[in-house]
C-alpha cells in the first residue's frame, strides 16, 4: 500500500502503538498532518568553537569525548548520562543527555563527533544539553530544518518520519491558485512549495516556498473578503452624481503625489456613478508623513460638493484639532464649515455645533471619541473617516458606520502591521496604498548613542533651538516620584532640561494632563512660544509642526520600532535638515540590533517586518493558528504581495465555477 496523506501516522516504520496514540494527542494523526507542519527554523551547517559568543544559540561544534560517560539519576530529569568533551582549542564542555541511558554504549573516549546543539554556560562552566551527534560534518551552507517537538517526536526523528512520507505524498498535494495565476505572479506550485519548506535546496527556493504561501493566504484572505462584501452588501447608497474635483486641486498649495492621486481617484470610483451603490469601505495605508489627510480631504469634498456630511475621527485631541485646523483653512475656499467636537468641549459650544449639523447644509466634523458618543447629533453623514486606525478597536470604526445607516468608510493607517492589512481583507475592505512621500523631503539622520552622550546632545538641541528650530524630547514614563523606575521619566527630563538648557522656553507635555491644559501647550508649541516640548508617547500620532527638526528619545530601547519610525516622522516635515537622536544605555543585543535598524532604514514596512522577527510575532499577532512555525506572511509579505493577492482574487472571481467557490463559502467574520 503506498503511503497517502491519509494514511494513519501508525502505519509509517518505527511508530508504535504507544507512540502513535502521542502524536495523535499532538495533533499528528495522518501523513498528512506531519506533511503539513513546517520547521520551526532553520540552521545553517557551520562548525564553531565553543566560546561565550555561541551561548544561546544553536551551534555545532566539533568535539572529542574526554571522558567515560557516567549515569546519573538527576531529580526530576530521570537517568541522565554526563560525559566531558572539548574542543580542537582545548576548550571543554559538560555534555547531559537526559532520559537517554542507553546512550552509553554508543559513546566513548577518544570518539571524536560533530555536536550540534544550544550552548549554555553557568558559572563558567559550558554545557550542551541533548545534543544531536553527527561523524560527518555538516553541510556549511545547509539550511537545517528544526522542527518544534510533537508528541514526544524529536526535531531528527520527525525529519526521519517525512524521509519517509514525502516523496509518496507530493503529487497528491492539492494545488489551490488556478495555474493563470501562479504563472502570472510568478508562484511555485504548493507541492513543489510544501517540499521546499522541509527541503530547501538554498535560501532563495526557501523564500520563494514562503511568498507562494504568503501570497496564498492573503490571495485566500481576498476571495473570502470579496464574497463576503457580495453577500453583505446588501445596503446601498446613493453614488455622487458630481465627482469633478477641479476646484479642490486648484486650492491645495501642493501638488498631489502620484500615489496621492491614485488613492484619490480609486476612492472617486468607490463613491461617484449613477443609481445606488454599496458603501465604500476602504484603508488608506501609507507611510508617515506620506499626506493620508489630503486625500481624506478629497473624499470629504466630494461628499459635500454633492450636499453630504462627513465625520472625521482621530485618536487624540491633539490631533483632532489639528487636523480641524488644517481642514478650516483648506475647506474656507469652498464655504463648507468644519467642526472641532471633543472631550473638552463644553456643553454650549457642542449645542451650537449641533445646531450646524443638522444635515441642511454639508459640513466635516472633526473630532475623538466624542463624536460617536450619545447624544452626538450630525444629519445628513456619508462618510466617516477614521485616521490611524491601529489606535481603535474595529469595533469603533463599526459605531460610526452604525451612526447614520450606510455610510462610506475610510480608514488611514500608517502602521503596516500585514495583521492588521489582512483584518482588513477579512473584514471585506479595499486598500488603497500611498507609496511615494511628496517631493523634497529629506531622509532625517538618525543617530544611536548611549546616554553617556548627553551633554553632546544638549550642546546640539542648544545650537538648534538658537537658530530658531524647534525640538521634542520623548520620555517612556510620566513621573516616578518614588524613583522605582530605572527609566527616565518626562518629569525628570524636564528638570534635565531646565538645568542643562535654562534659557529655553520648554514645556511638559503627557497624556495625565486635562485636555485643556494639553490644548494649551500644543498651541504654544505650534505657535513656536515652546521651542522644546518635552513629552511622552502623546505626540506620537500626526502631530505636524514644520518647524521642529530634533527628536531626542529617551531610553529608546522601551518602544517598538514602528512607534520609533512614527516618532521619528514629527520631524523632517519641513524643508530643514532633520534628526532623530535614540538615546539608550540599554546593552541587549536585540534592542541594540533593533536601534541600529532604525538608523539605516526608513521604511516603515520594512521596519515593522523587522520587528516582527525581531520581537516575535506574538506582540503583533496575538496566537495564529497554522502550521508555521514562523510566520510566512510577515517574512515574505510585501504591500506589492497585497495588490497582487487582490488583484489574483478578482481574477479568480471572475471565472470561478460556484464547485471552485466552495472552498472560500462561510468566511470568517472579524468583529
Ligand atoms: P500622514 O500621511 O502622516 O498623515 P500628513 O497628511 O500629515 O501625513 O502630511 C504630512 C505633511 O506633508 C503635511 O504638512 C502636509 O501638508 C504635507 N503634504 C501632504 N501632501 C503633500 C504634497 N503632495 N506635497 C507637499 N507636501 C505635502
Ligand atoms: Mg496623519
Amino acid at each position: 500500500m503506498p503511503l497517502s496523506l491519509s494514511t494513519p501516522i501508525g502505519q509509517l516504520k518505527g511508530i508504535g502503538a504507544k507512540r502513535e496514540e502521542a502524536l495523535k494527542k499532538g495533533g499528528f494523526a495522518t501523513c498528512g498532518d506531519l506533511v503539513f507542519s513546517y520547521p520551526s527554523s532553520y540552521r545553517s551547517g557551520t562548525v564553531y568553537p565553543l566560546s561565550s559568543e555561541r551561548v544561546g544559540f544553536f551551534s555545532y561544534f566539533h568535539l572529542t569525548v574526554d571522558t567515560t560517560p557516567v549515569i546519573l539519576n538527576l531529580k526530576g530529569r530521570g537517568k541522565t548520562l554526563r560525559y566531558l568533551a572539548s574542543d580542537e582549542n582545548g576548550t571543554s564542555v559538560q555534555v547531559l543527555h537526559f532520559h537517554q541511558p542507553y546512550l552509553k554504549n554508543q559513546i566513548f573516549t577518544g570518539q571524536s563527533l560533530y555536536f550540534g546543539g544550544v550552548l549554555q554556560e553557568k558559572n563558567g562552566v559550558f554545557y550542551l544539553f541533548s545534543p544531536t551527534r553527527e561523524t560527518e560534518k555538516p553541510k556549511e551552507d545547509a539550511l537545517i530544518p528544526v522542527y518544534s517537538s510533537a508528541g514526544g517526536l524529536s526535531s531528527k526523528q520527525r525529519a526521519g518520519l517525512l524521509d519517509q512520507v514525502l516523496l509518496s505524498v507530493l503529487p497528491e498535494i492539492p494545488e489551490t491558485i488556478p495555474n493563470a495565476i501562479l504563472k502570472k505572479f510568478g508562484l511555485i506550485p504548493r507541492a513543489r512549495a510544501v517540499y521546499l519548506m522541509h527541503r530547501p535546496v538554498s535560501e532563495q527556493s526557501l523564500a520563494e516556498a514562503k511568498r507562494r504561501f504568503a501570497f496564498e493566504e492573503l490571495f485566500r484572505f481576498s476571495v473570502q473578503s470579496s464574497l463576503f462584501s457580495l453577500e453583505s452588501a446588501k445596503k446601498r447608497v446613493l453614488a455622487l452624481p458630481d465627482s469633478d474635483l477641479s476646484n479642490f486641486y486648484a486650492a491645495l498649495p501642493f501638488q498631489l503625489t502620484g500615489a496621492q492621486k491614485r488613492a484619490i481617484d480609486e476612492i472617486c470610483a468607490d463613491l461617484c456613478g449613477t443609481g445606488e451603490i454599496p458603501p465604500m469601505d476602504r484603508l488608506l495605508q501609507g507611510d508617515v508623513g506620506s499626506g493620508k489627510t489630503m486625500v481624506a480631504a478629497a473624499a470629504a469634498f466630494l461628499v459635500a460638493k454633492n450636499g453630504k456630511s462627513t465625520l472625521f475621527m482621530a485618536p487624540t485631541e491633539i490631533l483632532a484639532k489639528q487636523h480641524a485646523h488644517s481642514l478650516s483653512k483648506l475647506f474656507a475656499h469652498f464655504d463648507i464649515p468644519v467642526f472641532l467636537l471633543t472631550g473638552s468641549t463644553t456643553k454650549k459650544e457642542r449645542e451650537e455645533i449641533f445646531r450646524h449639523t443638522t444635515g441642511e447644509h454639508p459640513y466635516i466634523l472633526v473630532g475623538t471619541h466624542a463624536l460617536i458618543e450619545e447624544g452626538t447629533s450630525c444629519g445628513g453623514v456619508l462618510l466617516a473617516i477614521t485616521d490611524e486606525q491601529h489606535r481603535f478597536g474595529v469595533r469603533h470604526r463599526n459605531r460610526l458606520g452604525e451612526k447614520g445607516g450606510a455610510i462610506h468608510s475610510l480608514v488611514m493607517s500608517a502602521t503596516p502591521i500585514p495583521r492588521s492589512l489582512a483584518m482588513f481583507l477579512h473584514a471585506k475592505s479595499r486598500i488603497s496604498v500611498i507609496d511615494e512621500l511628496p517631493p523634497g523631503r529629506q531622509s532625517i539622520d538618525t543617530l544611536y548613542v548611549g546616554e553617556d552622550k548627553l551633554p553632546r546632545i544638549y550642546a546640539f538641541l542648544k545650537e538648534q533651538l538658537n537658530s530658531g528650530k524647534q525640538a521634542y524630547m520623548v520620555c517612556p514614563l510620566i513621573e516616578d516620584e518614588e524613583n522605582l523606575s530605572p527609566l527616565v521619566s518626562a518629569a525628570d527630563q524636564m528638570r534635565e532640561v531646565q538645568k542643562e538648557l535654562p534659557e529655553v522656553p520648554v514645556a511638559l507635555l503627557h497624556g495625565k494632563m486635562k485636555p485643556a491644559e494639553k490644548n494649551r501647550v500644543m498651541e504654544q508649541f505650534v505657535s513656536g512660544e515652546t521651542k522644546l516640548l518635552v513629552s511622552t508617547t502623546v505626540i506620537e500620532v500626526g502631530v505636524d509642526v514644520p518647524n521642529a527638526t530634533v527628536m531626542c528619545i529617551r531610553c529608546a530601547e522601551r518602544f517598538g520600532l514602528s512607534q520609533l519610525h512614527q516618532l521619528r516622522g514629527r520631524v523632517g516635515r519641513g524643508k530643514d535638515k532633520s534628526y532623530c537622536v535614540l538615546i539608550s544605555s540599554h546593552s541587549g543585543k536585540s534592542a541594540r540590533q533593533r536601534l541600529k535598524k532604525l538608523c539605516d532604514c526608513h521604511d516603515g514596512f520594512e521596519l515593522a517586518q523587522f520587528d516582527l522577527k525581531t520581537r516575535g510575532p506574538g506582540e503583533f499577532f496575538g496566537t495564529r493558528q497554522s502550521g508555521f512555525g514562523s510566520d510566512p506572511i510577515s517574512e515574505a509579505f510585501s504591500m506589492e504581495m497585497i495588490r497582487d493577492a487582490g488583484e489574483a482574487a478578482r481574477m479568480f472571481l471572475e471565472r470561478a465555477s460556484e464547485e471552485e467557490l466552495l472552498p472560500y463559502a462561510g468566511a470568517v467574520r472579524l468583529n
